[in-house]
């Protein structure tokens, strides 16, 4: 018996002087050999000993209390497990972490171990997001150092840091807090180009928020009235994620307008954003020209910006010398010089522009032109021996050239400058979980009879978990490329149109030119015919 012990107890993990004690607790009973008791004895030991295991891991203990929980787990096994698990619960309950409903779920998940295994106790401590002043300064040091109610602003801190994680793995390009009324705030993610509700706070909680970001974006928390703007970034495992934040005071209290910077995401090339082989040969033909000028123009958010980066992506660094001068730098470009415009500090578009020429420049992008003076010096550089890109608010390539008109560039400089002129909108791409095929009305149907398409090519937007339930997942750019060539210079200098005829026909041709790539995206089932409706709405 004493060897089938012995074999037992070596299995349990117990040292020879262990089980030696053990074996002589139950020689000193000197009870008759009984089978049973001794297996019960085993079996209890077993579990106390995988009690001990799991409060050595888990995250109910305080570390301080470790040694004593394991001791504990010792002696009283399960019951000592059972006592942390209700102590943790009432917490959680008290808190406002857990509803009585889930507690059934929640003792499931705890003796399944799905937390514990999940979250071991060492990787706990490593949170996924941290938040630095643009120093680089940390959240402890900038907010959390004249705190008097350490443990709230902990919670807080922790709040803040995953409101803004959620909203990077939204896909988030801007973050929205604002009043809803007195009592509550609303916090918004634009995705994909839409607004989309992530969450109502009541006001306490969020004004505690927005002062722990308006500490970490460099700004004055006392002032809530006057509009005020800074930035901050964001330490995640994938790199650095940086932000600039606005504040003005509103109706109601404070609002927050924070922009997403994704240094993380990478530059696009020319064909991911939507350009065809053609387009892309010819284009980096273009980008790698010593003289002229590409303009990309757009709306607010169609994606200018990206597609001049990738335009820039182009262009061969090595034998180029390339300025950019950007309001903000969205992406941090190697091999690139990135200027970036501050007007507060006085550096704008204008003087950086002046600056740049004399730094011998052969590719010199600018981030936008916004008035005339910028306008005449990005052409006279374009005709002066070097390459510009730039964007453009405008709606149509032939709208892009009556604006640089209006802001006082005169017709011959312009035509002889610019080299292409690039339209473009960015379209929803429809979720590939999800899509499915659309229901057409009898004039839609009568269509694809018309033009031989089958009905089944036509796709529509469902909607399911990955994509929140709007049936769209990311974008793609739908582009209208002007090169140009003798016909548009002649057209464009001989002043027989007036800008006003010029914009509408141009406005015109882009809208048809918008419909028809439309379709073929809508036939290649990329999108639906409600998402080019809504583009070639906005663009007339
Ligand atoms: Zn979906």
């Amino acid at each position: 018996m004493t060897q089938i012990a012995q074999i037992f107890l070596s299995t349990a993990g117990l040292t020879q002087d262990m089980s030696g004690l053990v074996l002589g607790v139950i020689g000193e009973t000197a009870i008759p050999y009984r089978p049973l008791k001794v297996l019960f004895f085993i079996g209890w030991l077993y579990l106390c000993l995988y009690c001990v295991r799991r409060s050595d891991y888990s995250s109910l203990v305080h570390d301080k209390y470790r040694y004593a929980s394991n001791i504990a787990a010792l002696f009283i096994g399960p019951l000592h497990l059972f006592v942390l698990f209700i102590g943790d619960t009432v917490c959680k309950i008290q808190d406002g972490e857990l509803e009585l409903s889930e507690v059934p779920g929640y003792a499931v998940d705890c003796i399944l171990e799905r937390s514990v295994k999940k979250k071991p106790r060492r990787q706990a401590a490593v949170p996924e997001i941290e938040l630095h002043d643009t120093s680089g300064r940390s959240f402890d040091v900038v907010y959390l150092k004249q705190a008097h109610d350490n443990k709230k602003d902990r919670k807080t801190q922790e709040q803040t840091e995953q409101m803004i994680l959620d909203g990077v793995n939204a896909r988030a390009t801007d973050i929205l807090i604002d009043p809803k009324d007195e009592a509550e705030y609303t916090i918004r993610f634009r995705i994909d180009g839409f607004l989309r509700v992530h969450e109502v706070l009541d006001t306490k909680q969020c004004n505690a928020m927005i002062n722990s970001l308006k500490a970490i974006a460099g700004m004055d928390i006392a002032e809530k009235r006057r509009p005020q703007d800074g930035a901050f970034m964001a330490r995640i495992p994938e790199g650095e994620i940086f932000f600039r934040m606005a504040t003005s005071g509103v109706l109601g209290g404070e609002k927050l307008a924070i922009r997403v910077l994704d240094q993380t995401r990478k530059v696009l090339g020319l064909s991911e954003v939507g350009f065809s082989a053609d387009q892309v040969r010819s284009l980096t033909k273009i980008a790698n020209q010593p003289r002229g000028m590409i303009l990309v123009c757009g709306p607010t958010g169609s994606g200018k910006t990206t597609t001049l980066y990738s335009m820039l992506r182009a262009v061969k660094f090595e034998e180029r010398n390339i300025i950019t001068i950007e309001d903000p730098i969205e992406y941090v470009l190697p091999h690139v010089s990135q200027i970036e415009v501050n007007t507060k500090a006085g550096v704008t578009f204008v003087d950086s522009l002046r600056s740049v020429l004399r730094q011998d420049p052969d590719v010199i992008c600018v981030g936008e032109i916004r008035d005339a003076e910028t306008a005449a010096m990005a052409v006279q550089a374009a005709q002066t021996g070097h390459l510009v890109m730039a964007t453009l608010h405008a709606s149509s390539n032939i709208g892009a050239m009556v604006r640089l008109m209006d802001l006082g560039v005169k017709p011959l400089l312009l035509s002889s400058a610019l080299s292409v002129v690039i339209s473009q909108r960015l379209i929803r791409r429809l979720c590939e979980y999800c899509k499915g095929p659309a229901e057409l009305t009898q004039s839609q149907l009568d269509y694809c009879e018309k033009h031989e398409v089958s009905k089944e090519q036509i796709l529509m937007a469902n909607g399911c978990g990955h994509c929140s339930g709007t049936g769209y997942y990311g974008r793609t750019a739908m582009l209208d490329i002007m090169y140009m060539n003798d016909d548009l210079r002649t057209l464009l200098c001989s002043q027989q149109l007036t800008p006003g005829d010029m914009k509408k026909q141009g406005d015109n041709r882009f809208n048809s030119s918008l419909r028809k790539e439309g379709m073929s995206r809508v036939l290649a089932g990329e999108t639906t015919l409600k998402e080019i409706k809504r583009i070639t709405m906005e663009a007339g």
